[in-house]
C-alpha cells in the first residue's frame, strides 16, 4: 500500500509534481485550499454577492460549482449557475444534461442562454459557412460576451469560470507568442471589471491543475461530461499538447508558467487604453463596435453570400 504523504493512510492519488501521494481526504482538502486562497485573493465571494458561475457540464466548472456551494453554506452569496449554449449538437446538448443535473443536486437553478435564441444561429450553422476563422475563434469572442450579458441580465456582481493553471498556462504562452503584452496585462486571476459595461470575470481554478478537477470530481461523486466539444482545434490545441508534453517530461512546468503568468501581469504596467461602450450592444469594446457584434456581423454578411 502507498502511504499518504500528509497522513499515512492509503493514498488514491500521485502527484507527479511535488513527489506526494495523497489519500482522498487530503487530496479534496489541498484542492478545496487552494480554491479558498484564489477567492480571498479575488475578494467578492461574500454574504450578499451574487455570483454567476460559468457552468460548461465538463469536469472543471462542476468542480468551481461544488466547491462554491460547499464553501456558500457559510458564506450566503448567491450562486447564479448559468450555461451557454453554443448550439453543438451532439455535444452541449448532452453536456447540459449533466450540468442540469448537478445544478438539480445542488439545489440551484441553471440559467441557459444559447446563441440561437441571442444571435439567431449557432455554432453548427456557422461552422458550415465559408469564413477564414475556426469555430474556436467565433465561439471564444461570443461566449464571453454571452457570459457578460448574463452578468447584466442577472445582476451579477462577479463572474467565476473554471480556468484551471493548465489553462492560465496555456494562455501566457499563446499572448507571449503573439506577443500581446496588452492582454498579457489583464490575464491574471481577474479581468477587471469596467461599470456599467463588462461585469469582473475570477479563475478561482487557477491554482489547480485541469487533472486534478477531474479527479476532485471522481473522488465527491460530482457528475460531468467527459465528451470533448467536435471543433477544438487550432493554436491553443497545439500548445496544450506541447505542455503535456513538457510536464511529463519536467513535471511542475504548468504551475511554474502559470506562476510566471502571474508574476509578468503584476510587473507589467496596466493597460490604459480607452474602454469604449460598443455603439450595437453597449458593452464594452476597444473601438466603436465590439468584437462580438463584429463577428456577428460577419456572419450575417457570410449568410446573404451563402
Ligand atoms: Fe467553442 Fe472551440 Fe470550445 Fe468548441 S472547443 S466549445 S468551438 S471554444
Ligand atoms: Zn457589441
Amino acid at each position: 500500500m502507498v502511504e499518504c504523504s500528509l497522513c499515512g493512510r492509503e493514498a488514491v492519488v500521485e502527484l507527479n509534481y511535488n513527489g506526494f501521494s495523497l489519500c482522498e481526504g487530503c487530496f479534496v482538502r489541498q484542492f478545496e485550499r487552494r480554491v479558498r486562497k484564489a477567492l480571498r485573493l479575488a475578494g467578492f465571494f461574500k454574504r450578499g454577492a451574487r455570483v454567476l458561475v460559468g457552468v460548461s457540464g465538463g469536469k472543471d466548472s462542476a468542480a468551481l460549482l461544488s466547491v462554491l456551494a460547499k464553501f456558500n453554506s457559510r458564506v450566503g452569496a448567491v450562486l447564479l449557475p448559468v450555461l451557454v449554449d453554443e448550439g453543438i449538437d451532439g455535444y452541449r446538448n448532452k453536456a447540459r444534461v449533466t450540468a442540469e443535473k448537478l445544478c438539480a443536486s445542488l439545489d440551484l437553478e441553471l440559467n441557459v442562454y444559447s446563441f440561437r435564441d441571442l444571435f439567431g444561429f449557432g455554432l453548427d450553422e456557422v461552422e458550415g459557412l465559408d469564413s477564414a476563422r475556426d469555430a474556436c475563434a467565433f465561439c471564444g469572442v461570443w461566449r464571453r460576451w454571452v457570459l457578460n450579458k448574463a452578468a447584466v441580465d442577472l445582476h451579477a456582481d462577479a463572474v467565476v469560470v473554471g480556468h484551471n493553471a493548465d489553462d492560465v498556462g496555456q494562455s501566457f504562452l499563446m499572448n507571449l507568442l503573439r506577443n500581446s503584452s496588452s492582454v498579457l496585462s489583464r490575464s491574471g486571476l481577474e479581468s477587471g471589471g469596467v461599470k456599467g459595461l463588462f461585469v469582473p470575470r475570477f479563475k478561482p481554478l487557477a491554482f489547480n491543475l485541469e487533472r486534478e478537477s477531474a479527479i476532485y470530481c471522481f473522488l465527491r461523486d460530482i457528475p460531468f461530461y467527459l465528451g470533448g466539444c467536435p471543433y477544438y482545434a487550432g493554436f491553443r490545441v497545439g500548445i496544450k499538447d506541447f505542455l503535456n508534453e513538457v510536464e511529463g517530461v519536467y513535471p511542475g512546468s504548468k504551475f511554474a508558467l502559470s506562476k510566471a503568468s502571474f508574476e509578468v501581469q503584476k510587473a507589467l504596467p496596466s493597460d490604459k487604453r480607452r474602454v469604449f461602450k460598443c455603439s450595437k450592444c453597449g458593452f464594452s469594446s476597444s473601438s466603436d463596435v465590439c468584437m462580438a457584434c463584429s463577428l456577428r456581423d460577419e456572419v450575417g454578411v457570410l449568410f446573404k453570400k451563402g
